[in-house]
């Protein structure tokens, strides 16, 4: 299975070089990479969180919001904007967001730092009012999406469609595949895959 870390569609007209790799599973085009720098950014993601659980709430808010931001841009400007992101969000508090005022709305527009993007700003703080209610109900988000644990990846898209807000098909199935919650993060060959595996991730306890 492969991944689509890379890139989404619109971002294949804005880097070409992405067409001829996203062939490649996310694993092996790191290793293709060209310039260090970039290697560098992606091989961190890859090696250390992609695939892996998260045990964090505000973390795991933190992930679909970077996920949500992604949509229409490559995986590395979001990488790239990721201290911004922890920065302008208050590191991904959820009750902090939720709790966000025109102001603040305001000055994340504003903010180079991010994605200023109207609609992805928007859909950050309704996503945390509903983590909120989410959390009082079952007792966390992590909970929750246990709780729903298994569905398969339209079971899932279905039910984030009816929850959350800016969470389409491609942007659920990233989310869920990089918290373990679905397969395919990696490659089976890929030495990662073992670690994620180690760490007991949702999709291998079917
Ligand atoms: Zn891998």
């Amino acid at each position: 299975m492969f991944s689509t870390k890379f890139v989404y569609c619109s971002a294949n007209r804005l880097y070409p070089e992405n067409l001829r790799i996203k062939e490649m599973s996310y694993c092996s085009a790191i290793e293709a990479m060209q310039s260090e720098e970039k290697k560098r950014l992606h091989k961190n993601y890859h090696d250390n969180h992609y695939g892996f659980p998260i045990h964090n709430d505000n973390e795991l808010f933190g992930r679909l919001l970077l996920e949500i931001n992604q949509a229409g841009l490559s995986w590395e400007t979001i990488l790239k904007k990721e201290n911004g992101f922890r920065k302008a969000y208050d590191n991904f508090d959820i009750k902090k967001i939720a709790a966000y005022t025109e102001m603040d709305q305001a000055r994340l527009l504003a903010d180079p730092g991010i994605i200023r993007n109207k609609l992805k700003v928007n859909a950050a703080i309704e996503n945390a009012k509903t983590i909120l209610g989410l959390q009082r109900e079952f007792g966390s988000f992590e909970n929750w999406l246990t709780h729903h644990h298994p569905k398969t990846k339209e079971e899932w898209v279905k039910l984030f469609k009816k929850t959350f807000r800016f969470t389409g098909g491609e942007i659920v199935n990233e989310f869920l595949m990089s918290i373990g919650y679905l397969p395919g993060a990696h490659s089976e060959d890929c030495p990662i895959h073992h670690e994620t595996v180690k760490r007991n991730p949702m999709w291998a306890r079917r």
